[in-house]
């Protein structure tokens, strides 16, 4: 059997996975994540028409986030779990008691269920429609899935909008149509940006309103001896109830990943065992997990295929899953039991002494900065701050990616970076220093809170009183996933002009796409970090 998947960076030869994807997806896997959109497209046709009956679609919303969400990189391998999701997905859309023509039925046997996922490929598109206008549905489609993740993290704490599931079924509607109009897929994708720009601030409400606002923190980053957990992915509500049920246990807690942030929001930080962060960004999970000497809890992307080593002590929760990987389910009223993590860790040897105390700032989300704002303001009408770049998104684990790491470097000492997502990992363990007291690099947090990076730039614009175009910003954003897709179409629906992106510009967009998204955005791929600063600071 094939497959075919160039949803993220690191797709094969810069084109496709076409028998196994790079990741780790097995074309069974991919084959049931195709189906599984399919199935959403059509749970979301029949909640389209059930709501414009006047009925609620309560199911048919959480599905359709969960479907997509579920199919974002490094999240859910496992086919069981997939298989399960179509079904819940054929029962959701029955339950609606709305007809609607042609949708798939799911077969019951998982290996029918396969070969319906073969009949829907994204190459079959290909082959039917052509690259140029499968690659823009594909990034609708994608940038559907990077807001849904953000949608999910939201709701789990409790913050929804009627109006984004109603977005989100409009969309995957127009999807399901097969549309070839150039002009429609364009305005739809940028609507996903103007959309995902909501959801992101709801996000940022649900984190801020349940722990309060990042505060700048000295970050540890190197173990302390004892038990330990160590938890990564995105989810804020994962690592707080794990806290709580670790008080007093004698387990010390560390963030991984984009869990780094965490330790800058005042009801995470509280809980004196969250000690530290402990690695780097996904990528190193493989290394890093196997010497990690405790308990391993994944709570959504990026997971990798955990070696033998740690297998027994790692734990998935939430959407990610790994087949064989103990999982954590959520209790009917939201809460997780997470003993099993912390009986893990209770076995496992932990850290026999403390390493060198090192410790890295964080904690510059939109408030902190913001409060800082007249200080940041006289320094760039007196020259001392001559340029803001900001430098973030997802680290991979392709060759290149030391651009980042050089471009940082070579910065000019009057300029300060703001960072964001675990593209940071790149460069923020090294010393930058300040400028009269301002941090040059501004770590804002997770890739879920370039919110807060939009939020500070359109500050200093109406400080500045002009446009975030004309601010002395650059902002040079990595990619990886879906979820920097989605920001992508975020910024350029804000009509953020000349963005550079790299280490390598999305297989799915095709060079007549691109080339739209020259002419009107401006947008360029990275080149050296001589060349890009040269031109950037004239
Ligand atoms: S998610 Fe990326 S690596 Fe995995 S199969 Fe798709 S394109 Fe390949
Ligand atoms: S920023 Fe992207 S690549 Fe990095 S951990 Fe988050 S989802 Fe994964």
């Amino acid at each position: 059997m094939t497959m075919f998947c160039y949803q993220c960076e690191q797709t094969a030869k810069g084109s496709g996975c076409t028998a196994h994807g790079v990741c780790g997806k097995d074309p069974e896997t991919a084959a049931l994540q195709d189906l599984l959109i399919h199935v959403a497209e059509d749970v979301s046709r029949c909640a389209r028409k059930t709501r414009q009956n006047g009925s609620k679609t309560r199911d048919a919303d959480v599905f359709v986030v969960e479907a997509l969400f579920s199919t974002v990189t490094n999240v859910d391998f496992d086919p069981e779990r997939l298989a399960g999701l179509i079904r819940k997905g054929e029962n959701v859309r029955k339950a609606m008691g709305t007809s609607c023509a042609g949708v798939i039925e799911p077969a019951a046997d998982l290996n029918e269920m396969i070969r319906q996922g073969e009949s829907v490929t994204i190459q079959k598109r290909i082959d039917a429609i052509g690259p140029d206008v499968t690659g823009l549905q594909e990034l609708i489609t994608y940038g559907l899935k990077g807001m849904a993740a953000y949608a999910d993290h939201a709701r789990v704490l409790g913050k929804e909008d009627d109006a984004v599931y109603a977005f989100i079924h409009e969309a995957m509607d127009f999807l399901a149509n097969n549309p070839s109009d150039v002009d429609a897929l364009t305005t739809m994708a940028l609507k996903v940006g103007e959309v995902n720009l909501a959801v992101m601030g709801l996000l940022d409400a649900a984190n801020t309103d349940a722990y309060g606002h990042p505060e700048p923190t000295q970050a540890r980053v190197t173990s302390i001896k004892g038990k330990c957990i160590v938890v990564s992915g995105h989810d804020l509500k994962d690592l707080k109830m794990l806290l709580e049920q670790t008080e007093g246990k004698g387990v010390n807690v560390y963030t991984h990943g984009e869990m780094l942030p965490c330790l800058a929001y005042p009801e995470l930080k509280k809980h004196k065992h969250l000690v530290g962060n402990y690695g780097g960004a996904w990528q190193d999970q493989q290394k890093e997990f196997d010497a990690f000497p405790g308990a391993v809890l994944m709570t959504t992307n990026c997971i990798q295929k955990p070696k033998e080593s740690y297998k027994a002590r790692i734990f998935t929760t939430g959407l990610v899953a790994w087949p064989g990987v103990a999982h954590i389910a959520a209790q009917a009223d939201g809460t997780k039991d997470f003993t099993p993590v912390i009986e893990a860790a209770l076995a496992a040897p932990g850290f026999s002494e403390d390493a060198e105390d090192k410790t890295i700032p964080i904690g510059f989300a939109r408030n902190t900065v913001m409060s800082v704002a007249d200080k940041v303001i006289d320094a760039v009408k007196g020259g001392a701050i001559k340029h803001f770049f900001l430098i973030g998104g997802c680290d991979g684990a392709k060759p290149g990616r030391n651009y980042y790491t050089e471009l940082a470097q070579q910065i000019p000492q009057d300029c300060v970076i703001l960072t964001l997502a675990c593209g940071k990992y790149r460069f923020n363990k090294l010393d930058f220093g300040d400028i009269g007291g301002i941090p040059r690099l501004l770590d804002c947090g997770q890739c879920n809170d370039a919110y807060s990076a939009i939020q500070i730039a359109v500050a200093l614009a109406g400080a500045f009183e002009c446009g975030v175009n004309d601010l002395p910003l650059s902002l040079v954003l990595s990619w990886y996933e879906q979820k920097a897709v989605c920001i992508l179409l975020t910024l350029l629906h804000l009509g953020i002009q000349n963005m550079r992106l790299g280490p390598t510009l999305p297989a799915f967009v095709t060079p007549p796409v691109l080339q739209v998204l020259v002419d009107k955005f401006g947008i360029k791929p990275t080149t050296t970090p001589d060349e890009d600063l040269n031109v950037i600071l004239g």
